[in-house]
């Protein structure tokens, strides 16, 4: 007795370490029962399974602890189990941190490194202390111990993940799968080019990209806001874009959208979009899924009640998916219009402590109402640094990742609102 003893104990305790570390491997999220109303991909060779409605952090700048507890629980509540947190500041990601609660677990989120908070702003970065600072505040303000996709955060240049290879920044990417606070690697990026580079690189399972119909038209290396790339409109989707959709799908690599409304809700409106043709949220949310290498489509809100108009894409009738008749339109070849701020952030840090962001929406709000109202005025006199401000050193715009003239902007601004 006391030899079988030896032999199966040994063998009992081999198969209990197994079966935990399969459920602990990060492959699948085990536990997770999918919503009956919500419609579920898998997350490339993750083997995740995401709703495709996603949820991005834009919505969180300006909400409190209970508002983002609600937003959080209504998306959770719908199958929404994917979201993004790019955002460094630390009430963002705090308010996020409260808003899973003791939920944590049921939300598979693509937390980024290089992305930091130099104690005024958010920042860019490749320099391993300030990626590392970042990475672990995050863990702390989400209350939790791995994130499951950790994106490299934002790759727009060829010359910037040239830079990165045999880098301690690559290096500590590396190092935090190998610990385990980062399940998989995935990376972000505007530039089709480069996203492709790094598909080929073998070293991601994600990639968060920037897709829809007038993106996808655009010259591969040229910008999306400037007119004459719309004079010059590509008649289908550029090749670089289909080279690199077509690669992910054959490689199991997952795309998570971001901009699949042109950047703000711009291809919305017939008049913003580049397209010159207004689509439907359900429009644009067809076309991003309609890429069999997508597998979630990423919304931004700020509360509960939003996340409706971006849910109906599960309900609409084809008829109310259908993008082609839209796009189709001769309109849809029409200009662009140059310099379009979609409030993203990317432009950050500004040596004069100006939110470009934050000026350049209260400055588009102005325009679009035809003045300052007093709530308007009231919210540019609350910035901590104002347009006036500006040094004009130009640093935003060499940052900025779609042209947007921010030096002219804050002069702008600055007649605008008086300072
Ligand atoms: S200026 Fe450019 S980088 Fe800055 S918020 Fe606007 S679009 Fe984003
Ligand atoms: S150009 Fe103006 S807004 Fe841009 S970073 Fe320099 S000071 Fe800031």
């Amino acid at each position: 007795m006391k030899k079988i003893q030896t032999i199966l104990l040994p063998c009992l305790a081999f198969v209990c370490a197994v079966l935990l570390l399969s459920a602990c491997d990060g492959k699948k999220n085990t536990t997770f029962k999918e919503n009956p109303d919500m419609e579920y991909r898998t997350l490339g060779s993750t083997g995740l399974r995401v709703g495709v409605i996603g949820l991005g952090c834009g919505g969180f700048d300006d909400i409190d602890s209970a508002t983002s507890r609600e937003l959080v629980t209504y998306a959770l509540d719908h199958g929404m189990n994917y979201m993004d947190i790019y955002d460094a500041n630390p009430k963002v990601r705090s308010n996020i941190g409260y808003g899973l609660g003791d939920r944590r677990e049921e939300m598979i989120i693509q937390g980024h490194i290089g992305c930091w908070w130099n104690g005024e702003s958010y920042e860019r970065t490749r320099d391993v202390e300030k990626c590392k600072k970042g990475f672990e505040d995050l863990l702390t303000r989400l209350h939790t111990d791995y994130i499951d996709i950790g994106m490299m955060h934002i790759f727009d240049k060829m010359e910037d993940w040239e830079a990165v290879q045999g880098s301690p920044y690559l290096q500590y990417v590396q190092d935090l799968k190998k610990e385990g606070k980062i399940k998989h690697i995935g990376v972000s990026s505007h530039n089709a080019e480069v996203a492709l580079a790094i598909a080929k690189s073998g070293l991601v399972e994600v990639i968060m990209f920037s897709l829809n119909p007038a993106f996808d038209r655009v010259q591969s290396g040229k910008s999306p806001w400037d007119p004459a790339t719309f004079e010059n409109m590509l008649p289908g989707i550029d090749p670089v874009r289909v080279e690199l959709y077509d690669y992910c799908a054959q490689h199991n690599i997952a795309i998570t959208v971001m901009k699949a409304y042109g950047g703000g809700d711009r291809l919305l409106d017939a008049e913003k979009s580049p397209l010159k043709v207004a689509l439907t949220r359900d429009q644009c949310v067809a076309y991003v899924l309609s890429k069999p290498c997508v597998a979630v489509s990423l919304c931004s809100v700020d509360n509960a009640s939003k996340v409706d108009e971006y849910l109906h894409y599960l309900k609409a009738t084809d008829e109310e998916k259908d993008y082609n008749a839209a796009l189709n339109k001769p309109t849809a070849q029409a200009e662009a219009g140059k310099g379009s701020c979609t409030y993203c952030k990317h432009c950050a840090p500004c040596p004069a402590g100006i939110d470009i962001a934050k000026v350049n929406k209260l400055l588009d709000q102005a325009k679009e109402n035809g003045r300052v109202s007093d709530e308007l005025a009231l919210e540019y006199r609350n910035l901590e640094h104002h347009a006036s401000e500006c040094v004009q050193c130009g640093a935003c715009e060499g940052r900025c990742p779609f042209d947007v003239p921010v030096r002219m902007r804050m002069e702008e601004a600055a007649k605008v609102f008086g300072y």
